[in-house]
């Protein structure tokens, strides 16, 4: 057996595999949506919403919702600069102009001082993404988006388990997308899941999702609108049926492999790792160190010593920024900064104690150096 140390990898036990195997034997014909509207069911309680409905991947989800919100040419959309392509886009093959703010040193979420100050006559939705389980700042970004008639959207892709006070992440925003990739702390594979509290906007979506066929539309196969085909496959769901079932001991295992590193590096001078401040529940999907600027410890040599120890470690999110096809934005100097001197930790579900300590020993090596 390798010796390698995977930073993410989901738990899949004989109840996802019997769901599975479940829908691939009898999920077909009039059983068909069975799965699927079970997890949309299961999900919306799970998350304290009205409505969700699954899709095919958060992308998938944002873009609908996007849609939905009638976002298009002309419009700008606020989100951070540290972030995954996923969640920008959506923004420009709608025809929409992201603008990116920098963020916060300790959260890694968006500032709320900077979107306030980037909102324009054309800005149209404020993208608040829970960076690696960190809370952005709801009561602000809400005021905010409320003062100045912006929605208020959440990609929680990487906030399961997270949560504002009594809120999930995700239940809070015009509406609220996430994403059950096989990285995540859930999985169905692929897979995502569009929630939102607002009726109206619940319609539009999975008329938008089911290739624009309208639910009241009474003659068969008759779309209204030109939609798109996000919608998940009944396997997939039969795999997060069981997840769910499974959820408090996927977000508990999250929350646990955290609290190790915290006894492992939580006393050494010269790291940060993520936080979780008073009223705040972080989910921890990504346990992450980020090295003091006097460490002089950086990317290529975090990417190194993890190479050499056969440990995945993973690149905190370049800054969208500063990828080729969009204008670079070198004021957003947390967003740069901070990506050159931080990683992610391994945090699969059934990794060891033992696991934990050689990543420690990794980052303490670092520091001696
Ligand atoms: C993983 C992720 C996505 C993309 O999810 P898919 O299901 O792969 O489309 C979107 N946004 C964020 C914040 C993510 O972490």
């Amino acid at each position: 057996m390798s010796n390698r140390i995977a930073y993410t990898k989901p738990s899949i036990t004989e109840r996802e595999v019997a769901y599975a195997t479940d829908a691939a034997r009898h999920g077909w014909g009039a059983r068909c949506y069975d799965y699927i509207h079970r997890l949309e069911r299961d999900y919306a309680v799970h998350l304290g919403v009205k409505h969700a409905t699954a899709t095919s991947s958060c992308t998938g989800a944002l873009h609908l919702g996007l849609a939905a919100l009638g976002i298009g040419a002309g419009d700008e959309v606020i989100l951070a600069d540290s972030n995954w392509i996923a969640s920008v886009a959506p923004v420009v093959h709608l025809g929409a102009t992201p603008v990116f703010v920098d963020i916060l040193s300790d959260s890694w979420c968006l500032d709320p001082d900077l979107v306030e100050a980037a909102i324009t006559p054309q800005t149209r939705a404020i993208i608040a993404v829970h960076l690696y389980g960190s809370m952005c700042d709801m009561d602000r970004l809400l005021e905010i988006g409320a003062r100045h008639g912006v929605a208020v959207i959440e990609d929680a892709a990487e906030a399961i388990g997270s949560a504002w006070g009594a809120k999930r992440a995700g239940s809070m925003g015009a509406f609220g997308t996430f994403s059950f990739h096989g990285t995540k702390t859930m999985t169905t594979g692929e897979g995502g899941m569009f929630v939102t509290n607002d009726s109206a906007l619940f319609e539009r979506v999975t008329t938008l999702s089911n290739h624009g066929r309208d639910a009241n539309e009474p003659r068969q196969f008759f779309p209204t609108v030109t939609g798109y085909k996000f919608k998940m496959s009944n396997i997939s769901a039969a795999i997060g049926c069981a997840q769910m079932e499974r959820i408090d001991e996927l977000i508990g295992r999250k929350r646990a492999i955290m609290t190790g590193y915290r006894q492992l590096l939580g006393a050494l001078d010269g790291i940060s790792l993520n936080i979780e401040p008073e009223g705040v529940t972080n989910g921890y999907w990504m346990p992450t160190v980020v090295f003091d600027r006097d460490t002089g410890v950086t990317r290529d040599m975090l990417i190194e010593a993890f190479r050499a120890a056969e440990i995945d470690g993973r690149v905190f999110f370049w800054p969208l920024s500063e990828l080729p096809m969009f204008e670079a934005r070198p004021d957003n100097v947390n967003a740069h900064d901070i990506a050159a001197r931080a990683i992610n930790l391994p945090s699969y579900h059934d990794m060891d104690e033992h696991g934990q300590k050689r990543v420690a020993d990794v980052i303490r090596g670092l520091l001696k150096a």
